[in-house]
């Protein structure tokens, strides 16, 4: 599914397009750098594989703490807890979309994970 899709499909079922949780979940997209876990690489031919990043259980608690921090920063405790379920819901639908359900984040690491998500 791409940004747009995602989108499409929360407004439809969440009722907002939540576009900042798809942006900050497909962050790594592409992308070629280095971050408090190494150096990472998702470049070229397997676009998927930037999943491993942020498409699994832990992901979600991550995106859950950040748009926490960003939104009790501009908009204060009361306003965070209160969008944050959505936010998680939000995320959670996207992954389910992406891979059919929300995989733990070590299933990553098993090279078998990918032949059945190809
Ligand atoms: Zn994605």
């Amino acid at each position: 599914m791409n940004f747009k899709e995602h989108c499409e499909e929360c407004r439809a079922k969440l009722g907002r397009p939540y576009g900042m949780v798809h942006i900050w979940l497909d962050a790594y997209d592409g992308k070629k750098g280095r971050d408090k876990d190494g150096e990472y690489d998702y470049t070229g031919i397997n676009c998927i594989k930037h999943r491993e990043k942020r498409h699994h259980n832990v992901g979600i608690m991550e995106c859950e703490k950040h748009f926490f921090k960003k939104y009790e920063k501009r908009l204060g405790r009361e306003f965070a807890e209160k969008i944050i379920p959505q936010i998680v819901e939000a995320a959670e639908l996207h992954i389910i979309s992406d891979m059919g359900y929300i995989p733990a984040k070590e299933e990553y690491e098993n090279p078998w994970f990918w032949r059945k998500s190809e």
